[in-house]
């Protein structure tokens, strides 16, 4: 039988955002499986989870037991499916996956069901200050073979340095949703007549929608036919994209903020979504993964992995061997790795021409330098977005 000997928790921050990567030691000389536990804005807690809660509970359990040990993590603190205690059982989980086709000298995809296709398409992001500067960032993305592009304005938008807010407004970074939505239409309306309809356009309104208007606007969007329209609801408002269903024929995709399986099963059963846009590491890795992509298939709707920069190339690769075996993938979230990235992560996935590949050693095909992981420490610090507030003051969803 061979055993977890080890677990240890590795923090680092090439490219500026906090990673938690696990590495899982086993009774083998030399075997060792790597997996992805970012929760970038809490990486102590997810840090103290792990080595004060999940290590003593692993240490001497069979690596072969996947089923068993997430079933039994996932209780072993008897509250379950929240973030922090999530992200850490991923990260424990995918390691062990990477293990386990270590052990059968296979790439994870393989044992996963082999390949449904050979590259993934990706999805990149553009942005820019105005309308033209936008189509210069998607003209670029496009002649490096990007065919799927996310467009922005302004970041999350709407933007205003007009705004009128009340006396003593509290700090934050303001934006007025009505302005918001006029400016993402029209670049909208520029995009498809400078460059066509090609191209598959994405946006993503990060949740910063009252339910009327975020319904107003997938609408007033239908005629730009987007490949899909992004968070256009917050969790606690779910209940909501059955009115955004019944009204507009705009692709609909959700999900990096979800936890728990009550958030997804009715958005899929009652197919009111088109993309499931889960954060692998966010619940609990590629065992729950699986299950979810087997549900969603039944009723016709396809994947899209969270990609962002906060996560790590490990939970990049997790993501790519569920969309190389996935008969019903979508797309996949791609953010770019930095030349410090591909030092401390040997292997990341590559992108060509629009499709990301995996490579063909066994396991996950990932690595971790740590002595090089070690120079890129984890800083405190809140990006401005997540403070959003509209303009008479009210804290927003982000
Ligand atoms: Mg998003």
């Amino acid at each position: 039988m061979i055993t977890i000997q080890n677990v240890k928790t590795i923090l680092t921050a090439p490219d500026g955002a906090n990673l938690v990567v696990v590495k899982v030691e086993t009774s083998e000389p030399g075997l060792y499986g790597l997996g992805c536990a970012t929760f970038t804005q809490r990486h102590l807690t997810v840090y103290s989870a792990i080595e004060d809660y999940l290590k003593p509970f692993l240490i001497g359990k069979d690596v072969h037991r996947i089923e068993d040990i997430w079933q039994s993590a996932m209780v072993s603190a008897y509250w379950r499916n929240g973030p922090v205690l999530n992200n850490a059982i991923s990260g424990v989980d995918m390691a062990l996956w990477d293990i386990k086709a270590k052990l059968a000298n296979m790439p994870l995809y393989q044992l996963l069901g082999g390949k449904a296709r050979d590259g993934a398409s990706v999805y990149v992001h553009a942005d820019g200050r105005d309308k033209y500067e936008v189509e210069e960032n998607v003209s670029l993305l496009m002649e490096k073979g990007y065919r799927y592009i996310r467009a922005q304005l302004g970041v999350y938008g709407g933007q205003n340095h007009q705004m009128i807010k009340p006396e003593n407004a509290q700090e934050g970074s303001y934006y007025n949703p009505k302005l918001y939505m006029r400016d993402t239409v029209e670049l909208f309306d520029h995009l498809r007549s400078t460059l066509g309809y090609e191209l598959e356009l994405i946006h993503d309104v990060h949740e910063r929608l009252t339910p009327t208007d975020a319904i107003t606007f997938a609408k007033q969007l239908e005629r730009y036919q987007l490949f899909f329209l992004e968070d256009a609801l917050p969790p606690e408002q779910i209940e909501w994209f059955n009115m955004i269903r019944n009204q507009t024929v705009t692709p609909i995709a959700v999900g990096e903020l979800f936890n728990n399986p009550n958030e997804w099963i009715n958005l899929i059963k009652d197919r009111l979504i088109d993309y499931i846009r889960i954060h692998t590491s966010q619940i609990g890795g590629i065992t729950p993964a699986k299950k979810l992509v087997s549900f969603c298939e039944t009723f016709g709707v396809r994947t899209a992995w969270h990609g962002p920069k906060d996560v790590s190339p490990v939970g990049h690769a997790a993501n790519l061997h569920l969309d190389i075996s996935s008969h019903n993938f979508g797309i996949q979230e791609f953010s770019g790795f930095n030349e410090a990235i591909q030092e401390v992560f040997p292997g990341c996935p590559e992108v060509k021409n629009g499709y990301m590949y995996p490579n063909d050693k066994p396991g996950l095909g990932i690595d971790i330098n740590e002595e090089l992981a070690a120079k890129y420490e984890c800083k405190e610090k809140l990006p401005s977005w997540m403070m959003a507030r509209i303009p008479d003051g009210t804290a927003v969803r982000p």
